[in-house]
């Protein structure tokens, strides 16, 4: 199911046929629409119509086209409105000096009052963002930094994106990234997986095919799709990150954090057997989220093997079983080669991301246990040299990075695929690391900073 973070319901294209949309909407693959005012009376109107439908909610704000008609009374007003439960954001509000309707003058007043009112309601913004980024982010700065927000129908600015990135604010991708002629395609995939969202921009920005016509939410899954095209990832994978994403900053419903055992990317199941690790990497995702693309992998109880079988049923749904998780799955040695057996009997590739430690894990030679059951390994080395692994990976072993090296040597015996991955870091030698793969005549793989999964 998807979300669809931004629609006008009321704009007049809509004529008499709000209910059409919406029933279509939640009869095809949408859960949420987030109904976005323009004004006040548009604002209103969201309002009755989301208290109207169980599955609509609201967000209420002064349009910068709209900022001539702000004045005294307009926050008190505003203000009134978000009482309702069903409102869940003030927007759309923001600058644009393309049109410039109202005067920069009218629309930096109207932005910042309105920034200041979701600030003391603890909601946060819906913004437009058109030929005004200096004063947008200047003003962001200033006033909306202890705030979260999003950046609606994101159109390709790098500066809007990097400051995104830093604060506290999410992308929201619209039917633009579906166009012929769109550069989104290469940006969107600088976007983390937790910062963003994706709209329609209804009745506006129609996506391909529909390009041209009047935009609908249930045209939705045309931008989901090629989000999953662009990113690698599965319309179910995009669905999930989207959702949680946009409940998450919405606040639409409580996300349920419950230990997650399996869980599906793209076509391959992974198996998450613990979130404890002989290493304690300062760049560790774990420092700062336990969601990955969606799946929340805290474990409050670490799996037994009858946990995990029972969840995978048939092994041909994937392409492979992969031992990962946030942790390190050699520390589960006996748990870990138990399923790999069982799943290995039953037809599956399995793959093992690891940091490497077995043998120092285990205290003894594991490799040869491993062959005729497991297919691959992807070793999380991020070093060329023992110094340099010694500081990134804050090991008590000071010897792991050896020991790594020399696991690799022995499981090249037995396993098909080896691959030494190295984070895209400043502090590592990236060249050094490809020799040193090379001279181990095993694969090499450069990841990017926080992309897990
Ligand atoms: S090896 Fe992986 S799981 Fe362990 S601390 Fe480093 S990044 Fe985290």
């Amino acid at each position: 199911m998807l979300i669809d973070t931004h629609v006008h319901l009321n704009d007049s294209k809509y004529k008499l046929e709000q209910e059409e949309i919406i029933k279509k909407a939640l009869l095809g693959n949408i859960s949420y629409l987030i109904d976005i005012g323009s004004n006040l009376t548009s604002s209103k109107a969201s309002i009755d119509l989301s208290c109207k439908y169980q599955n609509v909610y609201s967000a209420v704000g002064i349009h910068p086209h709209e900022a001539k008609t702000f004045n005294g009374k307009s926050i008190d007003s505003l203000k009134d409105l978000s009482k309702n439960k069903k409102v869940v954001a003030i927007g759309e509000i923001g600058l644009d000096y393309h049109y410039n309707f109202s005067t920069p003058t009218e629309q930096k007043k109207a932005f910042i009052e309105q920034i200041k009112l979701a600030s003391s309601l603890n909601l946060p913004l819906i913004i437009h963002a058109r030929e005004a980024t200096k004063d947008i982010l200047h003003i962001l700065e200033q006033h909306g930094l202890s705030l979260k927000g999003v950046f609606h129908a994101f159109s390709g600015d790098k500066e809007i994106l990097n400051w995104a990135i830093s604060n506290q604010y999410y992308i929201s991708i619209s039917g633009m990234v579906t166009f012929k002629n769109s550069n989104l395609s290469s940006l969107v995939k600088e976007i983390p997986m937790d910062k963003f969202l994706i709209e329609t921009d209804s009745p506006y920005l129609a996506p391909h095919p529909m390009r041209g016509k009047k935009n609908q939410p249930a045209y939705l899954t045309f931008i989901a799709k090629k989000l999953a095209e662009v990113m690698h990832l599965s319309l179910e994978d995009i669905s999930r990150i989207t959702t949680l994403n946009a409940k998450q900053l919405f606040n639409l419903e409580p996300v349920v954090l419950k230990d997650t055992y399996t869980y599906k990317i793209r076509n391959s199941l992974y198996v998450n057997l613990t979130n404890r690790c002989t290493n304690n990497c300062y760049f560790c995702i774990r420092n700062k989220t336990y969601f990955i693309k969606g799946h929340y992998l805290k474990l409050e109880k670490e799996p037994t093997v009858e946990n995990i079988i029972s969840e995978i049923g048939e092994v041909e749904n994937y392409k492979e079983i992969v031992f990962c998780g946030l942790g390190e799955p050699f520390l589960r040695y006996n748990t870990l080669i138990k399923i790999a057996k069982y799943l290995k009997n039953r037809g599956a590739k399995i793959r093992i991301n690891t940091n490497g430690q077995a043998n120092l894990i285990c205290s003894k030679n594991i490799a040869i246990e491993l062959k005729g059951t497991v297919d691959a390994l992807s070793i999380s080395l991020n070093a060329s040299t023992s110094d340099t692994y010694q500081k990134i990976s804050q090991c008590s072993n000071h010897s792991a990075f050896e020991a790594i090296i020399g696991f690799v040597k022995e499981c090249k015996k037995y396993i098909p695929e080896i691959t030494l991955t190295f984070l895209e870091l400043p502090t590592i030698n990236i060249e050094e690391c490809k020799k040193l793969a090379q001279n181990l005549r095993v694969e090499f793989k450069i990841r990017k900073y926080d992309v897990v999964g």
